[in-house]
């Protein structure tokens, strides 16, 4: 089959990542017809904004996208250019599978977790005033209905991947409205799913556990902030940013991204782990059925960090993208 995808290579190190990704998608044999988008820099340089219409407009024709990492000017007054792509698609639901990579040795064993973040509300609203002269306030937006799509997400995740339980993660002794709500409507959906096992922690035990004893979490659901950090935490468990992917996904369309930012200080110098690029590529492959290709990939991929000679500086190698990328793709 032939595929029609968005491709946005991003800022920074997502050029080089990105480049290493599609090298490998194409000697697994998938046949995709990329549509060339921008967002982040590129984009304010060109357009003033960080998602310009083009970039949606070509997402709403192709339904998915390949993006690698974008850089949002700070403090500048531009809209982030993750958050503007997620609501402006409605990709409610953040997924990223944490787990141990062969011959990656880290202190943990067994860490094989799920990420699932509310992608559209919460604190990362947007929204946010100036109440009086020094004063400021942002707002946590909680809706019924993104709790309701987040929860069903996480709870369809567990049982179309074999998964056993699923952990609600919230601070609702302190935002009582907030996180109860949140935990109100994920309740609900535990109800109707009595063959998963369900349960609830707040953040802040969380954190701790997962630094502690990782391998007995399995899916996690929550809030768009709690997501976000956890994320970048559990990736720490597993070998770093430069090794967990991730996915966006919406009701209509899917937006596949490593987790990683633009890591500029890595930026142009080929040294950059194209790795969770590459997984990003493996989850966009399964997302549209083509599980034997994806499979190919993760097992080359197994194989060259299982024999362990050819890896990138960040898990303790000396190799580089390219050198990293031609491994696979000899072995693909
Ligand atoms: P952002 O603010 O864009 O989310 P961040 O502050 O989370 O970005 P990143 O750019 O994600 O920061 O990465 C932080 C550091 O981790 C980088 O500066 C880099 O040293 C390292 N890093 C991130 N991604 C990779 C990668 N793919 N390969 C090697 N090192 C990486």
């Amino acid at each position: 089959m032939n595929y029609h995808i968005t491709l946005i290579e991003g800022d920074g190190i997502g050029p080089e990542v990105m480049g290493s990704a599609l090298e490998i998608l194409d000697a697994a044999g998938v046949d995709i017809r990329w549509d060339k988008a921008i967002a982040g820099q590129e984009a304010v340089d060109k357009f003033g904004e960080t998602v310009p219409e083009e970039t949606i407009n070509s997402i709403k024709k192709t339904k998915v996208a390949f993006k690698g990492p974008v850089t949002t000017p700070i403090g500048k007054g531009f809209r982030s250019a993750n958050v503007s792509l997620r609501q402006k698609l409605n990709l409610n639901a953040c997924m990223r599978p944490v787990a141990n990579l062969p011959g990656i040795t880290t202190r943990h064993q067994n860490v094989d977790l799920v990420v699932v973040r509310e992608n559209s509300e919460g604190l990362y609203s947007g929204l946010e005033h100036q109440v009086v002269k020094g004063v400021v306030a942002s707002l946590k937006v909680i809706s019924r209905s993104a709790c309701n799509a987040i929860g069903q997400f996480a709870f369809d995740y567990c049982r179309n991947h074999g998964r056993r339980k699923v952990t609600a993660v919230h601070k609702a002794a302190v935002m009582k409205k907030s996180d109860g709500l949140f935990l109100e409507e994920i309740r609900k959906i535990a109800k109707k799913n009595p063959f998963i096992e369900y349960d609830e922690l707040a953040i802040d035990s969380l954190s701790m556990q997962l630094v502690m004893e990782p391998s007995k979490f399995d899916v996690l659901v929550m809030g768009n902030l709690y997501g976000d950090i956890i994320s970048d935490l559990a990736s720490g468990l597993v070998g770093g940013l430069g090794v967990v992917p991730g996915a966006n996904i919406g009701k209509d369309y899917a937006v596949f991204e490593p987790v990683h930012g633009s890591a500029p200080d890595l930026a142009g110098k080929g040294l950059a782990n194209p790795l969770a690029a590459v997984l990003s590529g493996v989850l966009m492959l399964e997302y549209l059925g083509e599980h034997a290709a994806g499979d190919r990939i993760r097992d080359a991929v197994y194989k060259v960090l299982e024999d362990g000679k050819i890896r990138t500086a960040d898990l303790g190698g000396k190799s580089s993208t390219n050198e990293f990328t031609r491994a696979i793709i000899e072995i693909l």
